[in-house]
Formats: structure tokens, sequence, C-alpha cells
């Protein structure tokens, strides 16, 4: 079976997500046949590093042995059941680790089966969780410029990529959108974290213009992700929290990209040590195995729908898949690998590698900055460096980079003409440089002419 008869196959039935598809009439679909590690395999046998996790989700590489050999054991037990008025042992025991390693007052978890539908979730309980209480005025949501939330129609309402959004505006509820406080934006010689504050105003204005219709604040902490990995000051954080309590709003930390590790903590609303009041996971809750999603909230929260089934208090959301056992049996072996080993502490010493490997870039007369959080790390490629005026779009920089870095077996999958890296954490140093020579040479091509 050879590469090109696959993608030929594939191309006469499917349709792909996030993808024109007729650019396909010119770059083929490539085939996996296999993965090990950060390594993927082809039909013919090619390499790619997988420099982006597979969409982020992947975090001890792929074909890990400690999670498959949870789920050969899993399959041979349990595959699925439904999980209304039914439980098992993977669910009942993730939701304890969950409760155990998320902040402090998230006691509660509800499982749904990808990240979207959790933010779905999040959204749906916090409007609920207000009308149970008795204050039904309160019905909106306030989100951040840049942010993004998934592709649903209410997540996507709660986003401001207008790539995304835009086409689907006629059909999605009506949000306010603070502007944001993404540090690409401060000025020169302003730290992040007094930009962040700065911009904190802006968020500390619309909450006390519109607290009493508010129901929650959407955000995702730190870094925003699919928005071109742009980052932020987690004193934003701190003082987001302490506005919520004070004008009586929810907070809702996206942390489906974000959480497990990436930030530098396991969730990056520890940087700030706050606790939100729904906090949205998936994508590496399960290793990057299987299409898991959970929504970890407070007692406060779940008291509010806890009463007699006459009062209809009730939540009544449900997916088929909630609960999965071989996904939660994936997300708990994920759990153990970072209870058993250091990873947040060997990630340390990667994030630190990966911004030597990075540093040339600084440099680059293309690069108007390079900025990192964690195991992420962004390289803005723009068309003037002094001016930072992008590259039109149009011209698809981040496009040539891509096909560039395939035929030099990495994957790299820029967002526009921002370039990154979030590797899986079994990466090691030499494969850093490899993916950073790549990224170099890339944008060398890319910025021809
Ligand atoms: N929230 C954030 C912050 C994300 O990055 C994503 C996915 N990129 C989502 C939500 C949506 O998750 P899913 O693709 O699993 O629906």
């Amino acid at each position: 079976m050879t590469n090109q008869s696959f993608s030929d196959r594939d191309l006469a039935v499917l349709w792909h997500p996030c993808t024109q598809m007729k650019d396909h009439e010119a770059f083929p679909v490539i085939p996996i046949k296999k993965g090990r590690g950060v390594w993927l395999e082809d039909f013919e046998g090619n390499q790619y590093l997988d420099a982006i996790s597979s969409w982020w989700v992947n975090l001890f590489g792929h074909a890990n042995p400690v999670i498959n050999a949870a789920l050969k054991d899993q399959l041979d037990t349990l595959e699925h059941v439904i999980f209304a008025g039914f439980t098992h042992e993977s669910a009942v025991r993730l939701a304890e680790k969950l409760v155990e390693i998320t902040p402090v007052g998230l006691s509660r978890c509800f499982y749904a089966d990808n990240g979207s539908s959790a933010v779905e979730v999040a959204l749906k309980m916090s409007f609920h969780y207000w009308r149970n209480i008795g204050q039904a005025s309160k019905t909106k949501f306030i989100t951040l410029e840049n942010s993004y939330h998934g592709e649903t129609l209410g997540a996507l309402a709660v986003g401001n990529v207008a790539l995304y959004k835009e086409t689907y505006g006629p059909l999605l509820m009506d949000v306010i959108t603070v502007p944001g406080p993404d540090c690409y934006n401060r000025e020169p010689g302003e730290s992040w974290a007094d930009y962040s504050t700065r911009r904190f105003t802006l968020m500390e204005r619309a909450l006390q213009q519109h607290a009493e219709s508010i129901c929650a604040v959407i955000i995702e902490p730190l870094v925003q992700c699919a928005g071109n990995m742009r980052m932020y000051d987690p004193v934003y954080l701190h003082k987001l929290r302490d506005a919520c309590d004070k004008y009586n709003v929810h907070l809702i930390a996206d942390e489906i990209a974000v959480g497990f590790g990436r930030t530098g903590t396991l969730f990056a609303c520890e940087h700030a040590a706050i606790t939100p009041d729904f906090m949205c996971l998936s994508k590496g809750l399960t290793g990057g195995y299987l299409a898991l999603s959970a929504v970890l909230t407070t007692d406060q929260v779940y008291r509010a729908f806890y009463a007699d089934y006459q009062n209809m208090t009730a939540f009544l959301h449900s997916h088929s898949y909630t609960g999965n056992a071989l996904a939660c049996r994936a997300g708990l072996a994920t759990i153990e690998i970072f209870q058993q080993q250091d990873i947040i502490g060997n990630n340390k010493k990667l994030a630190e590698a990966m911004a030597k490997a990075a540093a040339r870039f600084n440099e680059h007369p293309h690069v108007a900055e390079v900025r990192q959080t964690g195991m992420i790390l962004a390289i803005e490629m723009v068309k003037n460096k002094h001016t930072r005026e992008p590259y039109p779009w149009q011209e698809r920089r981040g496009l040539k980079v891509y096909q560039y870095a395939l035929s030099k077996g990495v994957l790299l999958r820029p967002l526009g003409n921002v370039i990154y890296f979030m590797p899986p954490y079994v990466v090691t140093e030499e494969e850093l440089w490899l993916i950073a020579d790549v990224a170099w040479e890339g944008i060398q091509r890319a910025v021809k002419d």
C-alpha cells in the first residue's frame, strides 16, 4: 500500500476538519501507518516528528506502553456502559483523581466527550445555576478578544477568532467581548505583568457595567492557543478571580489546551493560585488517546441543582459516550504517569532546552517575537520586524513552513504566520534542536520574495 493510493481513497470519501479540501489537489493527505513516541510513520516508511502533539493532545508519545497496557486491560473488562443510572470503576477513580489534582474547591466532575462539549456544559451549568438560585436575569457571558473555546455553536459564540466565527455569526448568541491581555500588544519595555494589569481595567469596567446580566467570564488561562499562541501574565487571572467574586459572576477556566502540564504547572490556574468555578479539561486528559472531557466544579454549584425531581432543577444535559470506560482508563493511566514520574520537573528542563534551541529566532529579520510559556513556544513571523506589519494572510507563508518541515520529517502546523512548538513531553533535547533547525530553514524559505 503506497501513500498515494491511501491518499486517493481518502480523498474519494472523506472530508477533513479545518481544511479547504481543494488544497489537497496540490498536496496529498499523509496516511500514517503507525506511531511511537514523538514519531509518526507513513506507509512508505517516512517519519515525522509530531512537534504539535497531534493538535495538542498527546503528552507521553504515541503507543505509550503504560497507556497501552491499561487500555488492553480495560478492553477485556468493560468498553462502555450507559452513564445515567450506572457507573464503573475507571470513571469513579478518574473523577477522584481529578478532584485530588485540580485546584482546591473543585469537588465535582461532570464528563463529556470532547472539548467543545465541555465548554457547552460549563456555559449551560453556569446559566442554570443562576436560574436555580433565582437570578434568572443572568443570561450573558463575557469573553476575551482573540479567545477560542471550540466550534459547536455555544462554544463558537464565546470564542473570538474571526476565521472560525464570522461565517456563522447569524447563528450565534450575543456575548460581551472585552479587549484582551495579549502581551504581543504591550508597549516596548513594558513587562507582561504591567501590560496584563493595565488591560485588566477594561475587564473590570465590563464587569462593573454588566454584572447583573452576566453568568460567567470564560477564559483560556495564560495562553490563547488557537488565537496564535498569544500569552499573558498570571496577574490577570488573579485579578479576574477577585473581580468575579466581587461582582458575583462565575469564572470558567478553559484548560482544554493548557491543562496537564503545558504551562509549566499541572494546571495553568496554579500560576495565580486561583480556583475557577468551572474548569474544562480535555485533550491531554487521556494522554491523546481517546475523546473525553471533564468539567470540574464546586460543591456550591452542585448543591444548587440538588433537589427533589419535581423542583425541575436537575442538569439534564447528556452525551451518549459520557464517561466512556476506555477513555477514563486512558485518563487514569495518564495521571498515574504524572504521579509516578517527575514530569513537571522534567518539563522545566525541556522548556529551557526549547528556549535555547529557539533563541536564534529573536535575531531573525522576519520574526517580531519569540514567546514561551512552559512547553509552548511560538515564533511570530512578520513582513516587517520593526513595524510588525504582518504578511497578508492570502500569501499563506505559514503553509510554506508546514510543507518544508514535512519534507524534512517534522510536523509543524503553523497558525497563520505563527510557528509554534508544542511537543509531547517525551521529546528529547536533540529532537528539540531538530525542530528548531527545520523551523529556521522553513522560515528562511517562506520569507523569500
Ligand atoms: N477550548 C480550547 C482552549 C481549545 O484549544 C480547543 C481545541 N483546540 C477546544 C476548546 C475545543 O476542543 P475540541 O476540539 O475537543 O472540541
